[in-house]
């Protein structure tokens, strides 16, 4: 569950959103000052921080500066009744990831309370540029195999039914996985098309490579 910090001074708009935010799963934390507010948030456990502007001693923007410069990366969503263009740039230029003006619905919020919590994208390096087997190499960059050493082209059908036996290396599969995965699932599954294609990379990488298992398909060993 995450935990919103609402940085808010008005008793009836933190209830409001104290119930709404528990009944939409979360664990609801309250700071009625903006000192309070830096004091919560940089003892950690936040996911997420509503900031308003208008509080009692200092502004949500000053708040706001004060944690990005202590290091402090939790999301801020900042609140307020002051919807000007130049309060907005302010919020965001100032490190706010996001800005809603007030009134808002509670259903907005949530949604945007979820949109800023979803965990970023790994990057894509965990994706590896080449499959490896045994003495078989296939780089996905350059869409060739390596064989025992020896680079060797394939066309474009070939690389894909290789890429496939490359991801389930020494599992058998059937024709119809074959196909639905190269060729797409509107291919007539009684074609011999993956069969003719099997052939074409024994050919290439050498027959053992590919063992027939009976009445089934086809296993890369
Ligand atoms: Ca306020």
């Amino acid at each position: 569950m995450s935990t919103v910090l609402i940085v808010e001074d008005e008793a009836r708009i933190t209830s409001f959103l104290t119930k709404g935010l528990k009944a939409a799963g979360f664990v609801p934390k309250v700071a009625d000052t903006g000192r309070d507010a830096i004091e919560m948030a940089l003892l950690g456990d936040i996911d997420i921080i509503l900031l308003d502007v208008g509080l009692p001693d200092i502004d949500g923007f000053e708040v706001l500066e004060q944690l990005r410069g202590q290091g402090v990366t939790t999301p801020v969503i900042m609140l307020t009744a002051r919807a000007s263009v130049a309060d907005r740039v302010a919020g965001l230029e100032g490190g706010a990831d996001d800005y809603l003006p007030k009134p808002f619905s509670f259903d907005e919020l949530v949604a945007r309370i979820r949109l800023r919590l979803r965990p970023r994208k790994a990057p894509a390096a965990s994706e590896p540029g080449v499959l490896e087997h045994r003495d078989l190499a296939l780089d996905i960059r350059t869409r060739r195999v390596r064989v025992d050493r020896q680079w060797v082209d394939l066309s474009a059908r070939e690389f894909a039914l290789a890429e496939v036996f490359m991801r389930h290396p020494g599992q058998v599969l059937s024709r119809e996985q074959l196909l639905a995965n190269v060729w797409g699932l509107d291919f007539d599954p009684g074609s011999n098309v993956v069969d003719v294609y099997v052939s074409y990379l024994r050919g290439k990488l050498g027959k053992e490579r590919l063992e027939t298992v009976r009445g089934v398909g086809y296993r890369l060993v």
